[in-house]
């Protein structure tokens, strides 16, 4: 792939760019094939195969369908990202590089769900503007410390230190089709957390753009989770007959 892609923002400063991608639809369809030496059947009989190769869990043949992407999410968005472990990882070094005032600022502040502990409801019972005047105090104290610290003297591996976790980093990310398929079932459903929701739909769409015939694959056979996109998108999908 020659031209850069335009990077797809996501939160208030993050980002999701795809650099680079290699297999795609037909590289899966290609793997599979290979196993009993055969070679693409045309169109119509390709897409069939990845539908069934998923409703089967036929899942290694998408393992030869692999994503780069750029990435800049808060700190505590990728320490979730990072839990993803069949994935490549790079990240920026705050030991190497000064930060810079690149903080994630919520729109709303949400409530706590009393049912969910892991959960958050809607932001309508909390009054939004105390809230984020006591956040953005503390996110410019934090900075202005760690500033005056780098001032100081003090290593940035130390005074890093007081910086709160909704600091942005940013990070490289190759990922193959099977894993991405997880990443988006796991974290584009209502479950996860709504900062990386976003992510998660960001990276449906990369996945649909990219590898069209895989994606609707995936929400037929893989997707059982909670999102209004992605359940309006997989409920206009047309049945699709597998076959081999
Ligand atoms: C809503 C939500 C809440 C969560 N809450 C918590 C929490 O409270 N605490 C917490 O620690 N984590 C939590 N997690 C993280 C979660 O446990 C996983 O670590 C994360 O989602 C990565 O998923 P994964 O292991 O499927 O992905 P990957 O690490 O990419 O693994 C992909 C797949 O490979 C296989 N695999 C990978 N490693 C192994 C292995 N060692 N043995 C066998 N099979 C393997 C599994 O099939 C796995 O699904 C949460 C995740 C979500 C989505």
């Amino acid at each position: 792939m020659n031209e850069e892609r335009k990077p797809v923002q996501v939160l208030d400063k993050g980002f999701v760019r795809l650099v680079d991608f290699m297999g795609g639809d037909q590289g899966v369809v290609d793997a599979a094939r290979v196993s009993y030496g055969g070679v693409s059947k045309g169109a119509e009989a390709d897409k069939k195969l990845i539908d069934y190769l998923l409703k089967h869990s036929h899942l290694t043949p998408f393992e030869h369908a692999v994503f780069k992407f750029h990435v800049a999410a808060p700190i505590f968005v990728a320490r979730q990202w990072f839990r993803h472990r069949f994935a490549a990882y790079n990240e920026i070094s705050f030991r190497y590089t000064e930060v810079k005032d690149y903080f994630y600022m919520p729109e709303l502040w949400r409530g706590q769900d009393k049912k969910n502990k892991q959960g958050s409801t809607d932001a309508s019972a909390l009054d939004q503007k105390p809230l984020h005047d006591m956040f953005a105090k503390q996110v410019e104290a934090c900075l202005a410390t760690y500033k005056k610290m780098i001032e100081l003297g003090v290593a940035r591996e130390m005074a890093r230190m007081v910086l709160p976790v909704n600091l942005y980093t940013e990070f490289y990310w190759t990922v193959n089709a099977r894993s991405l398929m997880n990443f988006v079932a796991l974290r584009a459903d209502g479950h996860a957390q709504w900062e990386i929701q976003q992510y998660g739909e960001a990276m449906a769409r990369a996945f649909k753009e990219t590898m069209p015939w895989t994606y609707a694959a995936f929400l037929r056979h893989g997707w059982r989770g909670e999102n209004a996109t992605i359940a309006a998108e997989r409920a206009a999908l047309a049945p699709e007959a597998s076959a081999r």
